[in-house]
């Protein structure tokens, strides 16, 4: 896996890392995917009445506590890509065109050398040293830079190349590791539906596709197959 890889990793799986962290409060945990299909009628009524009553152990969404150690690992993730893209931006990126004026230019040759440069300095390729300075734009922008996109930049020395690199690895070990411990399982109400009528759980909660499992006959279900079929 390249640094560039790592960094598209970092892109992909910030939203994981926002609602790991309970900032993002969308997921709905256990996912209702497989789950829904596998409760009888019955069972549906009950769980939803359940969520009526906020039971705190009832299925469906629910105030997430804000997870520290993950805001930890997100804001140490992001001051380095930023500061990362900053540093390289101020060596790789050409600092947009400006022209002398007043040399005896038509209006005309003026104008179109001011639209150009407008039009260069407003180069959505360029890093941008305010506003929008997240981690996944960074690591967007940065992976361009590794893979040597196109736009008003230097080619990466060696120096360079090996920083970015260094930040993209450190960064995706973090979230991997943060994402992995993520990680939850928990047991469905409801048997297995093959002959074994195992304990079933669901994993899931990492940003990875939750998946039911049984853990006697070893079946899984993920949201891309059909059901129990
Ligand atoms: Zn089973």
């Amino acid at each position: 896996m390249t640094a560039a890889d790592d960094l598209d990793t970092i892109t992909e799986r910030w939203t994981a890392l926002e609602e790991a962290a309970g900032t993002r409060p969308t997921t709905t945990w256990p996912p209702a995917m497989g789950i829904s299909r596998l409760m009888s009628e019955e069972e549906q009524a009950e769980a939803a009445a359940e969520r009526a009553d906020t039971a705190p152990d009832a299925p469906g969404p629910r105030p997430t506590p804000v997870n520290v150690t993950v805001l930890d690992v997100m804001t140490t993730i992001e001051t380095g890509l930023v500061t990362t893209a900053d540093w390289l931006a101020e060596r790789v990126q050409r600092p947009a065109l400006t022209w002398a004026t007043g040399r005896g230019w038509s209006d005309d040759v003026h104008r179109q050398a001011v639209l150009l440069s407008t039009k260069d300095s407003a180069d959505p390729r360029r890093w941008r040293f305010t506003g929008q300075r997240s981690a996944p734009v960074a690591a967007e922008w940065l992976a361009l830079r590794l893979r040597a996109a196109p736009g008003p930049f230097r080619t990466l020395d060696e120096g360079e190349r090996q920083a970015v690199e260094n930040v993209a690895r450190m960064g995706a070990e973090l979230l991997r590791r943060t994402l992995g411990d993520a990680r939850r399982r928990e047991p469905v109400p409801h048997p297995c539906p093959l002959p074994c009528g195992g304990q079933l759980v669901i994993e899931g909660g990492d940003g990875e596709a939750p998946i039911v499992r049984c853990e006697d006959c070893g079946r899984t279900w993920t949201e891309a197959a059909d059901g129990a079929a």
